[in-house]
């Protein structure tokens, strides 16, 4: 716990931690240290974490990267953290994100821009590590923490992961708890690890995960050992590759990494097969419809009265509306107009209930899918490896929004999905591969996650 802290305080620049709480981590690595001397040490005992700051942690501040959360210390602890630190994890402090999760580079944080510790070969250049779970990638990356909390709506583990060398694991939908985790889009919402190996993913994940009656998505069925998926063989899985993942213009290296990361499962004993995921054109232009919308209403709360900064207005409504003004940064706004645009009566039909029904039959191309006996599907995880900060979607969203490409299908469908690092572009920077399983089959995905890695 101390070597992580010196860590942190020595890579500051880095912005991946937006509170840092030592004398907490102490203590709890104290604690730890005592249960370890009384024999009952927890699977994680004295493992130091950093934990992304949608979580609520119980008396030190949760902002989700938001002005207007800037003053909210939660009274409560979400299920997830609560878990691990009964396993004996030790906090090490909050990690940076984007502004409620809504981004793909940690750029619409309230507190910043996070840095990339990778370069670009020759290049002083600051690169982004994706979103918005940048923090968590950069701190395990910089080996500021051996482990990170995430949550991943559109991409947000698997992304940041594939731009810093780092594995993220976005378990099947209702795998983990929601509790205490502020809401971005309800229905895609999953927390998961990230961390340096898929070893450690897999251990992490073990103590995050579990059915919670808190949150009434979360699945009631037992939360396998991961860990033993590492290492085990791959021999005879079938493993899809979706025709419709090979982009027009797809750079050159994305595709051969693609090839490589298929020929190492092959090598390792495991069936090659072609397959078609005919709707995945539609997943980005449906998720960017369905995510605002849910994160229109679930954004309501934040009114100035109930919690986080208020602004003064002549009488009520000029209170949300100065408060959601000042407190909401440009993502964030955008998203909620968005959202209430295709919400409201006379175009419900025309954007949400279309989106939704593009969903099911997304859902419904991996179904079949897997209904051929597939066991896993392999994909890159991005389009590109990271770029510069400042360098995308400055005048354009849409340039962001195109990031998310390969990861959005897997929260529309509710699959599990892990990006593990795969190889790296001509400029030295990592790039990831992303594998997609069955609905609650996370350990295949550790096991072939492994073989690549
Ligand atoms: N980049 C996507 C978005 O901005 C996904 C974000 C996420 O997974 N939290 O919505």
């Amino acid at each position: 716990t101390d070597a992580h802290l010196s860590a942190i305080e020595a890579a500051r620049v880095l912005n991946a931690f937006v509170m840092e709480t030592p004398e907490q981590a102490r203590d709890m690595a104290k604690a730890v240290d005592e249960k370890i001397a009384r024999g009952d040490a927890g699977p994680l005992a004295g493992i130091p974490l950093g934990i992304k700051d949608l979580f609520a942690t119980k008396g030190v501040r949760t902002t989700a990267c938001s002005k207007i959360l800037g003053n909210f210390v939660p009274t409560y602890e979400s299920t997830i953290t609560s878990q691990l630190w009964r396993d004996g994890a030790v906090m090490l402090g909050k990690l940076n994100n984007d502004e409620f999760a809504m981004g793909s580079a940690n750029e619409t944080s309230c507190f910043g821009p996070v840095g990339n510790p990778w370069r670009r070969e020759g290049s002083n250049t600051t690169l982004v590590p994706g979103g918005s779970s940048g923090g968590s990638a950069s701190a395990v990356a910089a080996l500021l923490c051996m482990g990170a909390t995430a949550t991943d709506t559109g991409g947000s583990i698997r992304q940041p992961a594939a731009f810093t060398a780092t594995v993220g694991i976005k378990p099947t939908y209702g795998r983990c708890s929601r509790w205490g985790i502020v809401a971005f889009a309800s229905s895609l919402d999953q927390a998961g690890p990230i961390a340096r190996t898929t070893r450690d993913a897999a251990m992490l994940l073990r103590s995050m995960a579990g059915h919670d009656p808190k949150d009434t998505t979360s699945v009631d069925i037992p939360v396998p050992d991961y860990e033993a998926a590492i290492g085990k063989s791959v021999k005879g899985m079938k493993i899809g590759i979706p025709r419709e993942y090979r982009l027009d213009g797809m750079p050159a290296e994305i595709e051969k990494l693609w090839s490589e990361g298929a020929a190492w499962l092959k090598a390792a004993g495991a069936e090659l097969v072609e397959v078609s995921l005919p709707h995945t054109k539609y997943a980005l232009p449906a998720y960017y419809i369905v995510a605002p919308a849910e994160a229109s209403s679930n954004l309501a709360r934040y009114d100035g009265v109930r919690y986080g900064l208020r602004e003064q207005g002549k009488n009520i409504t000029e209170l949300y509306e100065n408060t959601r003004a000042e407190g909401f940064g440009a993502e964030v706004r955008r998203r909620v107009m968005i959202g209430t645009y295709v919400l409201s009566a006379g175009y419900y039909d025309a954007y949400y209930l279309r989106a939704q029904k593009v969903r099911t039959l997304i859902k419904k191309d991996f179904e079949d899918c897997f209904a051929m006996g597939v066991d896993a599907i392999l994909t890159p995880a991005t389009p590109s490896a990271a770029f510069g900060i400042g360098e995308k979607g400055g005048g354009d969203p849409v340039e962001m929004y195109l990031n998310d490409i390969f990861t959005v299908t897997v929260n529309m469908a509710g699959l599990p999905g892990i990006a593990v690092p795969a190889g790296k572009d001509a400029q030295g920077l990592p790039l990831g591969l992303q594998l997609i399983g069955r609905p609650f089959e996370e350990e295949t995905l550790f096991s072939l996650g492994e073989v690549i890695e």
